[in-house]
């Protein structure tokens, strides 16, 4: 369980960008590299600009404009020639800083399109940040003893900080954006919380390195990188995965189903009497039984597996498996459901679990959910579209048989 999480954590994101990274580490090995990694952050920006404007992700631009900001901050007010990477100009370390909790920032933030009032007030922002950091380079310029020891404090003893090369004040808030990103995405384990979370451990990498020869650049392009493919990841999760209940959508169904061969058996499930239980107990606590649905029907066994067909049906494909040996499985299904003693939690439920059981017993209600289940196993000559039929008129027997029960 802890694996799978951690897991979910760091694929794909966060493995590309190891990959990108280890790669612009070694490229000096690789000369024929050098004309690829030039182009390479300009590729990525433009991608990125791409398709957060056709896909309206008002938080992908903002990102990618911090990283285009960062980078062009570093090398001109940091320049490489002064070895500014470890002896560290005050620039570069407001910006190990500043990148990672912006990313977390708009990791938080909902997303709002790109032209929208909400999207030009954090543009706004954005370009605030980056007048600070002007002014922070400035004053470091006026006064540098000052600034580089205030961003050289020693806050931890030790050597807790002491490998990343940018400062403690910086490392530590970088460090705690970082956390908060990674809390982020074991809570909610989607691909653009997973993007702002490598991104930002990027952009601390980046900083790290400086900008001498180009290091942050391509560093940042990485980070850029992660954004852009987490972006692609959300738009096909959208488009393959139910949003209420997580599983794989009708389209993902029909997929399937092209390209099964051979013998399979489609069952079709559906919430019996759902509709009265919409309106006795409302849309939200049908909405709380088709997630306890989904997730019995996706732990279903035998190989089979499951879809949100729509509405209140499900679908379950058994590749390679006739009917006959599929419907046990559809039974511990419709039994697993049936078991499942449905608690209601209402909106008056309390936010922590009442300490003695007998408290709040009253608020607690015990509704009884079940399903009908329709098999129908594929023959020779016959269209999947056509065993999908089969499975629902099978199901329309099941409902008149009384409920409850799977029907061939
Ligand atoms: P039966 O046992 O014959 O299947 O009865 P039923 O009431 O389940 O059948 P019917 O198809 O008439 O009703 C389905 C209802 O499901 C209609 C709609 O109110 C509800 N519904 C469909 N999609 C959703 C959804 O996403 N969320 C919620 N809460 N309700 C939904
Ligand atoms: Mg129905
Ligand atoms: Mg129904």
């Amino acid at each position: 369980m802890l694996t799978r999480k951690l897991l979910a954590l760091v694929v794909p994101e966060g493995l590309l960008l190891l990959l990108a990274v280890a790669l612009v580490h070694w490229s000096p090995a690789l000369p024929a590299a050098a004309p690829l990694l030039r182009i390479y952050p300009l590729v990525v920006l433009g991608v990125g600009a791409l398709l957060g404007w056709r896909f309206q992700r008002g938080r992908l631009l903002l990102a990618l404009a911090s990283l285009a900001l960062a980078d062009r901050a570093m090398l001109w007010l940091a320049p490489p020639d002064s070895d500014a990477a470890h002896a560290g100009t005050v620039t570069v370390r407001v910006i190990a800083m500043l990148l990672p909790v912006t990313l977390a920032v708009l990791a938080f933030m909902s997303e709002r399109g790109v032209l929208s009032a909400t999207g030009l007030r954090r543009l706004m922002a954005l370009a605030a940040a980056a007048v600070l950091v002007l002014v922070l380079a400035f004053l470091s310029a006026l006064y540098p003893v000052a600034l580089t020891q205030a961003f050289d404090v020693t806050l931890l003893p030790g050597p807790l900080l002491a490998w990343l090369p940018v400062g403690q004040p910086a490392a530590l808030v970088a460090l705690l954006a970082i956390a908060a990103l990674a809390g982020r995405s074991l809570w909610r384990p989607d691909a653009e919380s997973r993007g702002f979370l490598w991104a930002a451990v990027g952009s601390l990498i980046a900083a790290s390195a400086g900008p001498a020869s180009g290091r942050s650049t391509l560093y940042l392009a990485s980070a850029g990188l992660v954004l852009v493919v987490a972006a692609v990841e959300s738009a096909y999760a959208m488009a393959y995965r139910d949003e209420l209940t997580g599983l794989p959508a009708r389209r993902a169904l029909n997929d399937a189903l092209q390209r099964v061969e051979g013998t399979y058996t489609v069952a079709m499930v559906d919430v019996d009497h759902f509709k009265k239980f919409n309106d006795t107990h409302g849309h939200d606590v049908g909405d709380q039984v088709l997630r306890m649905v989904a997730s019995r029907l996706a732990g279903v066994t035998g190989g089979g597996r499951a879809f949100r067909y729509g509405g209140e049906e499900f679908a379950v494909l058994f590749p390679g498996k006739s009917a006959a040996q599929s419907a046990p499985h559809l039974e511990t299904l419709r039994a697993s459901v049936a078991d499942a003693a449905f608690t209601q939690r209402g909106s008056d439920r309390p936010r922590r679990k009442p300490k003695s059981p007998g408290v709040r017993a009253a608020a607690v209600r015990q509704l009884a959910v079940t399903v009908s289940i329709g098999v129908a196993q594929s023959r020779v000559s016959v269209l999947p579209d056509d065993v999908v039929t089969a499975a629902d008129k099978a199901l329309y027997r099941a409902k008149e048989g009384g409920r409850n029960r799977v029907a061939m």
